[in-house]
């Protein structure tokens, strides 16, 4: 059986899923808690009552350790040993410039990592430790890194330069990197199969919409654009971010307010979007129960969501010269069908017409767009993890 390991470190949590390649199947997943602080395991095994136990953690080897005991313990276990692991992948947040694809971590991988601390600084610091803790713990077992921005690298530099002093971009490579390329690149690539196209000859525009939400243009198998940026913060409005501003708004808010651009980021990446302009919740379940029930703001939330996707889907769909297949993914993409429709509604005079029947049945994948119209639409949940482990498998051979 060839067992791979994939790990999602974060500051203090660090989730992992085990899949077996010979039947592409999870076999275990969970994840570690409160790194750092005390500690927690929760572990699951298909067929097995849930696990959680309270562990000490100081830190990320000690999750990994935990990690390794938990899959091989008597009770709790899947395999007999560790040597079962053949390679373990990690997603990895930025890969800068660096990566256009995932890459075996070496020395020099690990070089450029830390180079892109800069880059993202709440997130590849994690990522970095969970590499270096597992090294610790499994030495000599191959990893992978895979890559949140890979995808996006084939952006040309119309779609990717900002219009600010070019030195910036020299100095500092400030530039749109877009993220969520792992699932974007999935989604796109699955939809290809399903309406039995070749990917290399399609105009996709995936909608990866959850807590963060991002729109991708992927023309010809390649990221032509997308609607993140430098960061997460960029694009249509999210659960707490605010996306695309007026950029001006800072100074103006700095000033009015008093706080620094530091406090004004923290503001627009944790208390607005659907938070802040409904007062009420950055989950769109939630969103949608209060305006059923008469909350205006929570409705007009929601609204400026559905337009500001739409305007995404039409603007990439100008990009690309028209569109093939429209794909809807994440927790929102996959599960409101709801707001599948409101999005797609008034695109057919772009060849898009949803049918309704098809949207609202219960089910994974599949195409959710009138018979017969000229373009696709598709519902296709995302897999993230099980990208990262058959990119590590390819990688390791
Ligand atoms: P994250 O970006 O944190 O991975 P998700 O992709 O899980 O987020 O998306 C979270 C959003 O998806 C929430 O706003 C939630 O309301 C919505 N969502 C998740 N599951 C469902 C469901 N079964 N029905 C409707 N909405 C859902």
């Amino acid at each position: 059986m060839k067992n791979i390991l994939v790990i999602n470190a974060g500051s203090s949590s660090l989730k992992y899923q085990l899949f077996d390649m010979d039947r592409r199947a999870v076999r275990a997943r969970g994840q570690c808690e409160r790194i750092g602080l005390d500690g927690r395991i929760k572990h699951t095994v298909e067929g097995r009552a849930p696990y959680t136990a309270d562990r000490l953690l100081p830190d990320h080897a000690a999750a990994i350790r935990a990690v390794t005991e938990v899959l091989t313990g008597p009770e709790t276990g899947v395999m007999a040993g560790m040597e079962e692991i053949v390679a373990v992948g990690h997603r990895v947040v930025h890969g800068g410039e660096f990566f256009s694809g995932s890459v075996r971590v070496t020395d020099e991988v690990i070089a450029a990592l830390e180079a892109c601390v800069p880059l993202a600084p709440l997130h590849n610091p994690p990522n970095l430790v969970g590499i270096r803790a597992c090294f610790e713990v499994m030495p000599g077992v191959p990893q992978a890194a895979v890559f949140d921005t890979a995808f996006h690298q084939t952006m040309p530099p119309v779609a990717y330069l900002y219009a600010i002093p070019y030195e910036y971009y020299e100095k500092y490579k400030v530039r749109r990197y877009g993220f969520h390329g792992t699932s974007h690149r999935y989604v796109a690539q699955r939809a290809a199969e399903i309406i039995k196209k070749p990917f290399e000859s399609l105009r996709i525009i995936t909608c990866h919409l959850g807590n963060g939400s991002s729109i991708t243009a992927v023309q010809n198998g390649r990221s032509v654009d997308t609607s993140m940026g430098f960061t997460p913060l960029e694009g249509v409005p999210m659960g707490t971010r605010s996306g695309t501003i007026d950029p001006a708004i800072l100074g103006f808010l700095g000033e009015r307010e008093e706080r620094t651009a530091a406090e004004l980021v923290t503001m627009l990446n944790q208390k607005s979007g659907m938070l802040g302009l409904s007062g009420v919740s950055s989950d769109f379940r939630d969103l949608s129960e209060a305006a059923e029930r008469g909350n205006q703001r929570a409705a007009l939330a929601l609204d400026i969501f559905i337009y500001t996707v739409k305007k995404y889907i039409g603007s990439y769909a100008a990009a690309m010269g028209g569109v093939d297949a429209l794909v809807f993914t994440a927790g929102i993409g996959e599960n409101n069908a709801k707001m599948r429709e409101d999005i797609s509604s008034g695109l057919s005079f772009m060849g898009l017409t949803i049918d309704k029947a098809k949207n609202e049945a219960p089910g994974g994948e599949g195409i959710i767009s009138a018979d017969g119209a000229p373009g696709y639409i598709l519902r296709v949940p995302t897999n993230e993890e099980l990208v990262i482990a058959l990119d590590t498998e390819s990688l390791v051979g």
